[in-house]
């Protein structure tokens, strides 16, 4: 298999070109268990580990390799190879880390889409869908939506729920899906190119697996049996697998429920796009469209022209985000200092 084929592009060798990484092998991470990989090369998957300068360099979780990255490694024989650095990300879906104060764990690297799903009943939240959007607008990942079984309702509620989701959210690809019938699914692969990476994002439950079986069918030129090396058979909630396949490369996540997206009764109207692309009308582009002069979003507001719940919804976004950067900073600086410290200390000492 050739490097493209799993989604190597000039993009990525131009980054591995600038980081002088061009006498390594290169691969990508196909599979993820703690400190353990399994990798894809042009010579075939091999199970990698990290070199030591990796691990003590790392700043947080987000410096070690994650699925769907790119990495520098030596292969030595069938069985080890050490993987020396990750080639900088060109795009990457991360959250908070749970249970550690400001710490960023990265569900994946190297995405192109991704696919936000939502199934039509109890899981439904159009706030849900515009964290979704966020984590991908920060990203430059395009996303796509599915709104998944809808072979549940009737044809008539689905038109109103089509209806209240492209009024609120404009100009973002939506398609009606159910893996049961398999109603939609032509649609859906009409988005699916060759070498291109697509992420699945959507609470556990709402048929992400369902709808990976459905799309690749028989289709994965992975080997399954290689990937049994690490996980003994045993599924685990923490794994993630990158599937190579003819009609695309598909990053195969857990529940994203810790995503930090609180799920909250919303008012549904308008759009979340809308008020980034009101944004950029506004006088400052700083504006933290609260009390600014010349501010586009406080008068589409004003006007009615956008509405109040989605406004209040983007508002309290900006403040978890504002709040999150401000953990992962203070934990930078905090960090450093340590780093530096130890540096003192080893020098003092001559070690
Ligand atoms: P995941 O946790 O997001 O990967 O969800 P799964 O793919 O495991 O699906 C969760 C449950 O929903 C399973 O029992 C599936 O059979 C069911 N399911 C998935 N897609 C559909 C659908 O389109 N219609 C119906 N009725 N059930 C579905
Ligand atoms: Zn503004």
């Amino acid at each position: 298999m050739k490097l493209e084929d799993f989604g190597y592009n000039k993009e990525i060798e131009k980054l591995r070109v600038d980081t002088n990484l061009k006498d390594f092998e290169v691969g990508r991470i196909i599979v993820q268990h703690k400190e353990k990989y399994i990798v894809k090369t042009e010579r075939g998957d091999f199970d990698a580990e990290i070199t030591g300068n990796l691990r003590y360099s790392a700043n947080g979780p987000e410096d070690f390799p994650a699925v769907g990255d790119w990495v520098a490694l030596v292969i030595y024989d069938a069985y080890i190879s050490i993987i020396h650095k990750i080639i900088p990300r060109v795009s990457v879906i991360s959250r908070q880390a749970i249970g550690k104060h400001g710490d960023i764990q990265v569900i994946a690297a190297n995405v192109d889409f991704a696919f936000i799903v939502q199934a039509i009943d109890r899981d439904f939240s159009i706030n849900r869908i515009e964290r979704y959007l966020t984590i991908c607008n920060s990203s430059e990942i395009k996303p796509i939506i599915i709104l998944n079984k809808i072979d549940l309702i009737a044809d008539i509620e689905l038109q109103q729920l089509v209806t209240t989701v492209q009024k609120r959210i404009k100009h973002i690809p939506l398609v009606c899906l159910s893996n049961t019938s398999k109603k939609g699914l032509k649609k859906l692969e009409a988005y699916l190119f060759k070498g291109k990476t697509y992420c699945f994002l959507g609470s556990s439950g709402v048929g992400k697996s369902s709808l990976i079986n459905n799309l690749i069918g028989n289709n994965v030129m992975a080997t399954r049996e290689i990937n049994e090396r690490i996980h003994r058979g045993k599924h685990t909630t923490t794994h993630r697998e990158l599937l190579v396949t003819e009609k695309g490369i598909f990053i195969d996540n857990p529940g994203m429920r810790e995503i930090g997206i609180t799920s909250s009764t919303d008012g549904i109207t308008d759009s979340y796009n809308e008020i980034f692309s009101l944004a950029k009308q506004c006088k400052f582009s700083n504006c933290k469209h609260i009390d600014e002069i010349g501010c586009a979003v406080l008068k589409a507001l004003n006007s009615d022209k956008l509405n109040l719940s989605s406004y209040q919804n983007y508002l309290k976004m900006e403040k978890e985000k504002e709040h999150f950067e401000l953990t992962v900073s203070e934990k930078r600086k905090k960090d450093k200092k340590f780093g530096k410290m130890i540096k003192n200390i080893k020098k003092r000492n001559k070690y």
